[in-house]
């Protein structure tokens, strides 16, 4: 099959989270098995831009309301991630450093998919199947069947939406109904949520499937989804969840050029000491002591509001025998919070605000332990890639965090989990981590344990070829 997704992030082009990771790994893993699986994304001026060599594809211009606009699509030119990357350059829009925060991102990812989607009727290669990825991409659907333009040409080009998060929805004011390029008027319903052009809940209506990216999400959106609870519950009959994989290629701590030490199943137990080593003399940490640590976006979803009083509470009731080390950025209070306690804790407590792929890695590599408090996790790749660096995560019990950690003290388990995101259940987890890090052989069997689990794309990535398929 021919496959194109869509997406506004793809890891290592440019990436702000998990949706990054998943575009830069399942097309790979589709390709491997036997189809032709591309990617279309903005031209951001990232340093994957300036370090690769690219072709002109297609020159093209349409109408983002009443005003008209060039685009350029140019291809990657060696084929370097295991895809053929394309990139949409729409000048004063797509051209900017970062992927989203800037007040006109309406503007820019309206302009994205009516590009996408005009080249798509001109292109040499006519997909079997466009696979959008979150609301950036959620409109695509619509212009594919509804808007005079587009619908003649595409109309054999079946559409999927994958929901990588459906708490951000890309809404659209109606006074902005004009940056739709002209469609059946009598369709406008399929545009809109609550009185307002709703890009993800169009790209729920119109998409021929609907995936979320584990099975527990998909339960979890009919109760809890940001408004679109009944478009979820209406919608369940074209809706399955697929659980994310990791791409074992990039996530492999035998092979990982981040970290500075690389281990394997084999010497994992010697491996991770010479990471922690690095990381708690970088940090001024105790190696002696378990290593708690925490990489996200700081933000309500991921619960990093209660991490500084859970944190400040574990070291002082377990009398400062846990170290913690945090690394993220979000909300600037929560940022605020986390950064002060480290001039309270030397020692035990440090925190780094930004992003940092490099860091992550070796944080992956040299903990103890990993922890994810979230109140929403659709998937969540990173206890996936906790699990593979041999690191025992400590989740909350939601969503694919659910679906992919077994706690310690069920059969054959290798996390810790927990109900609520509170300060109380934390802490609680904490001391678990710490009774177990006290007995190294309980610790390096479940280590063993789940170094052995292949979440890797190989079986999702079949599950997204079988649902493109049933259409
Ligand atoms: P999200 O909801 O943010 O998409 P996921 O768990 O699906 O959460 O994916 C998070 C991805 O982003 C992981 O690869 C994680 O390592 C990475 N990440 C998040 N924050 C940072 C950061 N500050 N520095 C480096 N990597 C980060």
């Amino acid at each position: 099959m021919e496959i194109l997704h869509i997406s506004a992030e793809c890891y290592p082009v440019a990436k702000a989270g998990g949706l990054g990771d998943v575009v830069g790994a399942l097309p790979k893993y589709q390709n491997k098995l036997g189809h032709v699986a591309r990617v279309v994304m903005p031209m951001y001026r990232t340093k994957f831009l300036h370090d690769n060599e690219w072709d002109v594809d297609f020159k093209g211009h349409h109408r983002l309301g009443p005003r008209s606009f060039d685009y350029t699509i140019i291809k990657e030119r060696h084929n370097k991630l295991g895809f053929d990357l394309y990139l949409v350059d729409i000048y004063g829009l797509l051209d900017r450093e970062k992927i989203y925060g800037y007040d006109d991102d309406v503007d820019r990812f309206a302009a994205f998919q009516i590009a996408v989607v005009d080249w798509l009727r001109h292109w040499q290669f006519k997909p079997d199947v466009v696979h959008c990825h979150d609301h950036q991409a959620g409109l695509v659907p619509f212009m594919m069947k509804y808007c005079y333009d587009f619908n003649y040409a595409l109309s054999g080009v079946k559409s999927i939406i994958t929901i990588h998060n459906a708490q951000y929805q890309g809404w659209i004011g109606w006074d902005k109904s004009f940056y739709i390029p002209n469609y059946d008027n009598w369709k406008h319903g399929m545009l809109e949520w609550q009185n307002s052009i709703n890009s993800l809940a169009s790209g729920i209506k119109c998409a021929d499937k609907v995936t979320t990216v584990s099975p527990s999400y998909l339960e979890e959106l009919r109760h809890a989804a940001n408004g679109l609870e009944n478009l979820f519950e209406y919608e369940k009959g074209k809706s399955v969840g697929i659980l994310n994989g990791i791409d074992n290629e990039v996530w492999d701590p035998a092979t990982d050029t981040y970290i500075t030490h690389q281990y394997s199943i084999e010497d994992f137990a010697e491996g991770k000491a010479a990471n922690k080593k690095v990381l708690c003399d970088q940090f001024n940490l105790d190696e002696t002591k378990p290593l708690i640590v925490f990489i996200g976006r700081l933000v309500g979803e991921k619960a990093a509001d209660i991490l500084p009083d859970s944190i400040l509470a574990s070291i002082y009731s377990t009398q400062k025998d846990v170290c913690f080390l945090i690394l993220g950025s979000g909300e600037p209070d929560v940022e605020w919070r986390i950064n002060n306690l480290t001039a309270q804790f030397p020692g035990n407590y440090n925190a780094v605000i930004g992003y940092n792929e490099k860091l992550s890695h070796q944080m992956y590599a040299g903990a103890d332990f990993l922890i994810m408090p979230s109140r929403v996790e659709p998937c969540g790749l990173n206890q996936m890639y906790a699990l593979r660096y041999g690191t025992v995560p400590m989740v909350r019990s939601t969503g694919g965090l659910r679906d992919t950690v077994v706690d310690m003290g069920d059969e054959g388990g290798y996390g810790i989990r927990f109900i609520h995101a509170s300060v109380g259940d934390v802490i609680h987890s904490v001391h678990r981590a710490v009774e177990v890090f006290k007995q190294p052989e309980v610790l390096n069997a479940m280590r063993t344990r789940m170094m052995e689990i292949d979440n890797s794309w190989d079986n999702s990535a079949q599950h997204y070829i079988d649902v493109y398929q049933s259409l």
